[in-house]
């Protein structure tokens, strides 16, 4: 699935004294690149301020209105943290003996998700490991005494309870599920989570990130990415760079992903992660992507992408993130006024008015969007598609005609 061959051997297609007019020409022109690996030497060589120019003029193209960025504002519900798979640069799964270990029961989710409602959240995120149940007899029992045969059923419970006792409205990030296990979310979730990660499938080779993560095998997320697609459920998804791929890979990863949202519109974002090592895993000596390298991919997914908003988190990069504007995003993805974020514990969220002034001393404007891309509420034919009947009243009235919160549904800043 990864492409082949290496940069040095295309570098000789690529004129990096290109002027503006002609990188734009090239890539308004898909066709002219005959091969992934031409456009991934492009994009490798080409110079940084005509890569920023082009990527924030490709940002001016996917949003009518350019100064707007968003966010999610949200609470971060981390129902369970076992998980079958074991990442080499993961320290939210936790095993059931660990002090973190963390089994919610519908009464604490629910208690969380009202406090959201009170600091004026509209996403409840509900985050799980992979098919805990499988591999540990707790989260069976756990699951078992909670009247539910698994973890898709126990989530489509929650959600509804959430839905109608607090008005957040639900997006599950619980891994690689099977289409039926989506569609039994469809009515109570406004859309769903799922990181490919990478396209590599070296990453599953012995000493590589993905060894211990059958649930990571690219095919496999591909699989569910395409199941969501078939069921017009609305997706987000991500790469997670710096964690052994190449960047050819990278590339072939986004244009997989821009392909699969061409034949089904339903991948409403793209999350550019920077990885970042964690102590006391095995990735704990490995570095991080450069700040150069990171904003060159930015950028980079920002071209590939065509109709799919692109976030980087803004708590990654604590100091720097205003830089990823230059690269032509539009949203800086979840961010909660309440939890933290339980997969970079050590990354607090900027508050809201650091992240709204932020965004504002570069020329911008930050709204608050829902969990669900505004193109699926604005446009009537994907409104019908892409949103559950039983979802509209609950959705209708957090929405200007923008199809973002309304101002008034903003609360004290936090
Ligand atoms: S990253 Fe996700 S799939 Fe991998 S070990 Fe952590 S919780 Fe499990």
């Amino acid at each position: 699935m990864a492409l082949s061959g290496n940069l040095e051997k295309y570098s000789g297609l690529v004129d990096t004294q290109f002027k503006n007019s002609e990188i734009a020409l090239k890539f308004s022109e898909r066709n002219s690149f005959d091969n992934k690996e031409e456009l991934a030497a492009f994009l490798y060589n080409c110079n940084m301020k005509d890569l920023l120019s082009l990527s924030s003029t490709a940002r001016s193209k996917f949003n009518s209105d350019s100064r707007i960025i968003t966010y999610s504002r949200k609470v971060f519900i981390n129902l369970i943290n076992l998980c079958k798979d074991s990442c080499s640069y993961c320290t939210y799964k936790k095993e059931p003996d660990d002090s973190g270990a963390v089994m919610l029961s519908p009464a604490q989710a629910l208690a969380i998700a009202e406090a959201g409602r009170r600091a004026g959240c509209t996403e409840a995120l509900i985050v799980t490991g992979e098919r805990p149940e499988t591999i540990y007899p707790q989260a069976k029992t756990w699951l078992n005494n909670l009247g539910h045969k698994n973890l898709s059923e126990l989530i489509s419970d929650l959600s509804e309870q959430i839905l109608k006792k607090t008005g957040l409205l639900p997006h599950t990030n619980a891994g690689s599920l099977t289409k039926s296990e989506m569609a039994n979310l469809k009515s109570t979730n406004v859309s769903l989570g799922l990181m490919l990660e990478s396209s590599s499938d070296r990453l599953l080779n012995a000493g590589e990130a993905h060894e211990k993560a059958p649930s990571k095998i690219p095919k496999v997320r591909m699989k569910s990415l395409i199941a969501a697609g078939e069921l017009n459920f609305p997706i987000t998804t991500g790469l997670l760079i710096g964690i052994g791929e190449s960047f050819e890979e990278i590339i072939d990863s986004l244009i997989l992903i821009n392909e699969i949202n061409k034949k089904y519109g339903h991948i409403q974002e793209v999350i550019m992660q920077n990885f970042l090592p964690k102590v006391g895993t095995p990735m704990e000596y490995s570095n991080s992507p450069t700040f150069t390298y990171f904003l060159r991919c930015v950028a980079s997914a920002r071209l590939i992408l065509q109709n799919i908003s692109v976030q980087v988190p803004p708590n990654l990069s604590p100091s720097i993130y205003a830089r990823y504007l230059d690269a032509g995003i539009n949203d800086w993805g979840g961010v909660s006024p309440l939890t933290p974020d339980y997969v970079n514990p050590e990354c607090p969220w900027p508050t809201i008015k650091e992240l709204r002034e932020t965004t504002s001393n570069k020329g911008y404007v930050l709204r608050a969007r829902l969990p669900l891309y505004p193109q699926y509420l604005i446009d009537p034919l994907l409104q019908t598609k892409f949103v559950d009947p039983s979802l509209k009243g609950y959705i209708e009235p957090l929405v200007d005609n923008y199809g973002l919160v309304k101002e008034d549904n903003i609360k004290d800043e936090y």
